[in-house]
């Protein structure tokens, strides 16, 4: 095929790990289908990516290739500009449309590059949608969250309506009230109100991330299609649901999974890790029995306090078991961060390690990997998934809280932890998980979930068929 006849697709992730990496899975399956690729990072993320990676981390291939448009937020120092959430969600949207607008317009008259077919964006970014839609092109919005975290945005403009949201005030955070069941849900039976994405946890009427993100999901009707990060089989009754309230949707995941099959060798080197990994630890957890170890992360851009560190900390020393805990360096808020004793070096010194940033996917696929306490971030969720490796799940915010349930109350592969949890909580759940009936059964279901996600991926299994009809709508389709 000429250069010049192959379709083009364009991805425009979210600029956070928890969407630069499935957009980049999935720009690397369509690779391989015989798309030219134009990734495009934030001018912020991919001075960061020069940064910790060098330029080989944004060299991609002839047929995969990198841009940047500007995310709007002032340069900052030291700081990851990118942590605030809602700053970043308000910005892009205010500034990076023209941005876009002009780089799909260069796109189609730069020569040697086939002319844009269509553009995959992340489901935070619909003012891309406008854009290209504006341009007479196919868009397309790629859901990086779970379909029951998703269901739960597609009904923020529902909970407002029915007077759920915003809560009447403070007291209601805690008098009971958050534990109502909905029973009207589209496929989410049993759902409480705890378990919607956090922002609802709201007192103000005109609280921006309820407006934001319940706006955004209302706007993916507009798209052309929506991919969905995940297998039919796991969210079955919720995926049904949001097929009978979009007009396509694919679940193709997980994504980490498909990758490995389906990518160009090539294209394997190309990454999007924002920080650096150290991967010594995984000659560490060679030298550990199977099964032995617990995980501890909490992904991008959860943080805590310095007490609930320390609860963590104490509750790690004292169940016994060795563990690998990746801090970041921006992990613990408050004045003096992350300083934990010398004491609880001193006693965890043979079983403990301490890193910044790790390469998460090895890790948790590492046999001696035994469990994995996370924060239930929507990649962590699928790769300890297909991983087979059970959690206790600590949801920090957004549609965390919505995994967590979907862990612990349906999947039957996790424990679910309290945001304030003591040490003696941490110790006592983590044996509950490692030892015991309770952790036989999450470790038989994990390992079920596992093969489960396997088979989605493989020919025949509903992600694979997925992204064959993708690739066919994707050439054949219209705006
Ligand atoms: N990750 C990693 N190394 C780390 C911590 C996280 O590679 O030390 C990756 C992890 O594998 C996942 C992503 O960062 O793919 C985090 O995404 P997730 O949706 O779990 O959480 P978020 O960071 O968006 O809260």
């Amino acid at each position: 095929m000429g250069s010049n006849s192959r379709p083009h697709a364009v991805f425009l992730p979210y600029p956070a790990q928890g969407h630069v990496t499935p957009l980049l899975q999935l720009a690397k399956v369509l690779h391989a289908r015989g798309f030219f690729i134009t990734y495009v990072h934030s001018e912020y993320n991919r001075r960061r990516l020069l940064r910790s990676r060098g330029a080989s981390a944004l060299a991609g291939l002839d047929d995969f290739r990198f841009e940047a448009i500007p995310d709007g937020l002032p340069p900052s120092g030291n700081d990851d500009v990118t942590q605030d959430i809602p700053a970043l969600c308000d910005s892009l949207s205010r500034s990076a449309a023209a941005p876009f607008g002009d780089l799909l317009a260069r796109l189609n008259s730069t020569p040697g590059r086939p002319p844009v077919t269509c553009v995959v964006l992340d489901n935070f970014m619909s003012f891309a949608q406008r854009v290209a839609n504006g341009m007479g092109i196919l868009a397309l919005v790629f859901c990086t969250m779970s379909a029951c975290g998703f269901m739960g945005y597609v009904q923020f403009m529902e909970l407002m309506d029915r007077g759920y949201v915003p809560l009447k005030d403070e007291s209601y955070l805690t008098n009971g009230y958050l534990d109502t069941v909905l029973d009207w849900v589209p496929g989410m039976p049993g759902i409480r109100l705890r378990d919607f994405p956090s922002f609802i946890r709201t007192t103000d009427p005109n609280d921006f991330m309820v407006h934001f993100d319940g706006g955004e999901a209302q706007n993916a009707r507009l798209a052309q299609g929506i991919i969905v990060n995940t297998f039919d089989e796991l969210e079955q009754d919720v995926v049904d649901a949001l097929r009978r309230i979009f007009p396509r949707v694919y679940t193709v995941g997980p994504l980490v999974t498909s990758v490995k099959t389906l990518a160009r060798p090539d294209a394997a080197a190309i990454g999007g890790n924002l920080w650096k990994e150290d991967a010594s630890c995984l000659r560490w957890l060679d030298a550990r029995r199977p099964g032995s170890v617990v995980y501890v992360n909490f992904g991008s851009i959860t943080v805590m306090t310095p007490a609930q560190l320390a609860e963590f900390a104490w509750g790690l020393a004292s169940c016994g078991r060795p563990f690998l805990w990746v801090i970041r360096p921006d992990l613990v808020t408050g004045e003096k961060a992350a300083e934990l004793p010398e004491e609880f070096f001193a006693v965890t010194k043979e079983r403990g390690l301490f890193l910044s940033w790790c390469p998460q996917e090895e890790v948790l696929s590492h046999p001696s990997t035994g469990l994995f306490l996370t924060h239930s971030g929507w990649n962590s969720t699928l790769e300890s998934i297909c991983a087979g490796v059970p959690m206790i799940c600590w949801s920090f915010f957004a549609e965390q809280t919505t995994n967590c349930r979907y862990a612990c109350a349906k999947w039957d592969i996790g424990l679910e932890i309290d945001n304030n949890a003591t040490r003696e909580e941490v110790a006592r759940l983590i044996k509950d998980a490692m030892d015991g009936e309770k952790g036989k059964d999450m470790n038989a279901k994990a390992t079920m979930w596992k093969e489960k996600a396997v088979a989605a991926t493989e020919e025949g299994g509903t992600s694979k068929v997925n992204i064959d009809r993708l690739v066919g709508f994707l050439l054949e389709g219209s705006v």
